[in-house]
C-alpha cells in the first residue's frame, strides 16, 4: 500500500536527491580523473590511410594491457579537430564509467575510425567500438557522425533534412520501383514511410550525392541499408548549406548499397491480380478530410467520396485536391434526404443540381457514381439516376453510431476482404482517425486500396 507522504517530506525530497545526484556525479568524476591522470597517456601518429593529409592518432594508456585504445582523425582544422577529439574521447569515458573494480584487466576498448566522407564543409567519421577480452570480441557497434567544419558543430539528420515526408517519398518510389536487392515487402515500404529523422542512424553529405542510412525494419538495426541520392533529386529536401555539390578535391569513392540519380515515375500501376478494397466516405468534405487525404497520399492509397451537392461550392479546394490526388468523387444527392421518399421531379433535382456542384467546384469534374442517402433505393429512384451507377457497400462500419476509433478500425480490419466497398463518413472525426490507422495497415499487409471504379 502506498503510504501518504506529509507534504514538507516530499517538498524536500526532491533537493535531498538533488545534491546526492550531484555528490554521486563529483564523485564519479573525481575518480574517472584520478583513473585518467593516474596512467600516462601514449599519443603515437601515423598517416590516415585514405587521406595524406589527415593525421590518424592513436591515445592510449602507457601500460602493457591499456583499458583503451582510441583512434581518430586530425584534420587541422581547429574546430573540427576539436570535435571530433570530444566524439572520440566520450566514446572511451562510457567504457571507463561502466567498468568496475571486477572487470577483468585484459578487457579492453578499441575505437578505430574511417574517414566516409571530407571536403572543406563537412566531415563524416565512422566510428567503431569494439570491447574484447583476451583478444575474444565481446561487443560491437558503430555509429556515423558529421561534423561541420564551418559552423564548428556536429550535425545531425534534422539539420540536413527539411522535408522528411518528401524524402520517404523518394526513398519509397524507389525501393518500389527497384524492388530487387535487397528485398523489401510491402510493410518494409510503409515502414520507410513512417521514418522520422532520428530514424536515420547516419545522413552523409558526399560530393554530389547524399547517403541515408536507415532500418529496413523498425526494431532490427541489422537491415541497416545505406542508399546515396544525386543532389540533384534532394531540391526542397536538403537545407540549401548542404545542397551545393562539393567541389572539393579531397574526398575519396565510398562504397553504397545504392545510388538512385534517376526516379522512376511516380504512377503505380494497379496490380489486377493483387488484394484490392475500396474505402469510401460519405456526406464531405468536412474539417478532418484533408488530414484524411494526407494520409491517403503519404502511403499511395486511393478512395471514392460521396459529397453532398449543398456543400460542394464551400469546400471546392478540398475537392479539387481530392481529384488532384487521383480519389473518385461520386454524387451523394442534394442534401441528404430519403430518395425513396421524393417524388420523382425532386429525385431528378437531388441529382442534376448534385452534378452540377461538384462540375463547378472542381472545374469540370463529372462524378460517374451515385449513393443513395441511408441506401434508399427502389425502381422510380433507380429510373432517375440520369445514367449515374448507384454504388452501395458491402461492410458497412457503422461509424456514425459508434464514434470510437478503435472499434472503427477493428471493424475495417475484420471485414477486410477481397473487392470489398467499405463505408465510413468523414464528417467525424473519429472516423478519420480510424480510417488513417487502416489506411496505413492494410497497405502494411499488401492491400490496394483503390477507387470503386477501380475495383
Ligand atoms: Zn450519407
Amino acid at each position: 500500500m502506498a503510504k501518504q507522504l506529509p507534504a514538507h517530506v516530499s517538498t524536500k525530497r526532491p533537493i535531498a536527491i538533488g545534491l546526492l545526484t550531484l555528490f554521486v556525479a563529483v564523485a564519479l568524476a573525481v575518480a574517472l580523473f584520478v583513473q585518467l591522470s593516474s596512467y600516462h597517456l601514449l599519443t603515437v601518429d601515423h598517416h590516415d590511410r585514405k587521406y595524406a593529409t589527415v593525421v590518424q592518432r592513436t591515445v592510449s594508456h602507457d601500460v602493457q594491457t591499456p583499458a583503451f585504445v582510441m583512434t581518430y582523425p586530425v584534420i587541422g582544422n581547429q574546430k573540427g579537430d576539436g570535435l571530433i577529439r570530444e566524439y572520440t574521447t566520450a566514446i572511451t569515458e562510457r567504457y571507463l564509467q561502466n567498468r568496475t573494480p571486477d572487470t577483468p584487466k585484459d578487457q579492453q576498448l578499441r575505437v578505430t575510425y574511417e574517414i566516409l566522407f571530407y571536403d572543406q564543409r563537412t566531415i563524416s567519421v565512422l566510428f567503431t567500438e569494439r570491447i574484447t577480452q583476451a583478444n575474444t570480441l565481446l561487443s560491437s557497434q558503430s555509429s556515423t557522425a558529421v561534423f561541420d567544419l564551418t559552423q564548428g558543430k556536429r550535425v545531425t539528420a534534422s539539420d540536413i533534412i527539411t522535408d522528411t515526408p518528401k524524402l520517404t517519398d523518394l526513398l519509397y518510389d524507389y525501393q518500389r520501383a527497384h524492388n530487387t536487392e535487397p528485398t523489401l515487402t510491402t510493410s518494409e515500404l510503409v515502414r520507410l514511410l513512417d521514418l522520422t529523422p532520428e530514424d536515420f542512424p547516419s545522413i552523409v553529405p558526399y560530393g554530389d550525392k547524399i547517403a541515408f542510412s536507415f532500418a529496413a525494419h523498425s526494431h532490427d538495426p541489422s537491415t541497416l541499408m545505406t542508399i546515396a541520392i544525386s543532389k540533384t533529386l534532394l531540391d526542397g529536401i536538403v537545407q540549401p548549406l548542404y545542397q551545393a555539390p562539393s567541389t572539393d578535391s579531397v574526398h575519396q569513392t565510398a562504397s553504397f548499397t545504392k545510388l538512385i540519380s534517376t526516379m522512376p515515375s511516380r504512377d503505380q500501376p494497379i496490380d489486377p491480380n493483387g488484394k484490392k478494397i475500396a474505402l469510401t466516405f460519405d456526406d464531405g468534405p468536412d474539417a478532418d478530410t484533408p488530414r484524411l487525404l494526407d494520409a491517403l497520399r503519404r502511403y499511395r492509397a486511393h478512395a471514392t467520396f460521396f459529397v453532398v451537392g449543398n456543400k460542394a461550392s464551400s469546400t471546392a479546394p478540398t475537392l479539387k485536391r481530392t481529384i488532384d490526388e487521383g480519389h473518385e468523387l461520386g454524387n451523394h444527392t442534394w442534401s441528404h434526404p430519403y430518395l425513396t421518399q421524393l417524388p420523382a421531379a425532386q429525385i431528378d433535382r437531388q441529382i442534376i443540381d448534385t452534378q452540377e456542384a461538384i462540375r463547378q467546384a472542381t472545374g469540370g469534374y463529372t462524378p460517374r457514381l451515385v449513393r443513395p442517402p441511408y441506401g434508399a433505393i427502389d425502381d422510380t429512384v433507380t429510373a432517375h439516376l440520369h445514367g449515374l451507377q448507384p454504388i452501395l457497400w458491402t461492410v458497412d462500419t457503422r461509424d456514425w453510431l459508434d464514434k470510437d476509433a478503435r472499434v472503427i478500425y477493428d471493424r475495417i480490419m475484420a471485414e477486410a476482404k477481397q473487392r470489398s466497398i467499405i463505408l465510413l463518413h468523414d464528417i467525424h472525426p473519429t472516423s478519420v482517425d480510424a480510417a488513417i490507422r487502416a489506411i496505413r495497415d492494410l497497405r502494411a499487409d499488401g492491400w490496394q486500396l483503390v477507387t470503386v471504379s477501380q475495383l
